[in-house]
């Protein structure tokens, strides 16, 4: 099943959109399962589970850590995460830039942004956009990306286009006015199995997709 699923979700994605597969809860041979189709991008939410896995599953894959991050754990990851987008505070950036140091490499993250109705204490504010990226560009070992958020969890489409329609918007914003000429700013992470598609239309190009791969 996962193959077929894989291959339904991947022959509707657009070229420029990059499919992160979101593996939190399942097992190890489910992961080899998708491993095995060529997938190297898999997505985790929490540290020890990333770990554990990592640890157990062949080396090129590239991991994205996609879940609240603590500052005490970034230590544990900083050696090999490919791509960390939670990133929502000037403090928990700071850590992510020392862990890097400490492993002789740069640090790829994206900001999260909090734009969906659910509460949340997670995700900067829109508001807060300009002045935590300025914050963090002054931090050497690490590179911005781009942004991450979510949809409010609701059948109401358009709710849901209206959120990511201001994701792109920031998004936009911190382009044009901090990253102009920097290619490397260029990843916009929104979508999941239920909005996925209204995603893209509305410029993703990122999606992290867990349910409908493994059900
Ligand atoms: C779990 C999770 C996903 C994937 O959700 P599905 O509905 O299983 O596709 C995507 N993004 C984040 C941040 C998640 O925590």
């Amino acid at each position: 099943m996962i193959k077929q699923n894989l291959e339904k979700i991947k022959q509707q994605l657009p070229s420029n959109v990059q499919l992160v597969v979101v593996s939190k809860f399942r097992p190890i041979e489910q992961l080899l399962e998708v491993y095995e189709t060529g997938q190297r991008e898999l997505a985790e939410n929490r540290v020890q589970e990333m770990v554990t896995k990592y640890e157990a599953l062949p080396k090129d894959i590239n991991w994205h850590l996609i879940g609240h991050l603590q500052t005490n754990k970034v230590k544990y990851i900083a050696p090999f995460v490919s791509l960390i987008h939670s990133v929502d505070s000037h403090e928990l950036a700071q850590e992510i830039n020392k862990q890097a140091i400490k492993n002789n490499r740069t640090i790829p993250i994206l900001l999260q942004f909090h734009v969906a109705e659910e509460d949340s204490k997670f995700g900067l504010k829109p508001d807060e956009a300009e002045i935590v990226c300025k914050q963090i560009l002054e931090l050497p070992n690490i590179e911005i990306c781009g942004i991450m958020g979510m949809a409010t969890f609701t059948d109401n489409e358009t709710q849901v286009r209206k959120e990511f329609k201001l994701l792109k918007d920031i998004f936009d914003n911190l382009k044009e006015k901090y990253f102009n000429n920097k290619e490397n700013f260029n990843t916009l992470s929104m979508g999941m199995s239920s909005d996925y598609k209204i995603a893209i239309e509305e410029g993703s190009n990122l999606v992290r997709v867990g349910s409908l791969v493994f059900e």
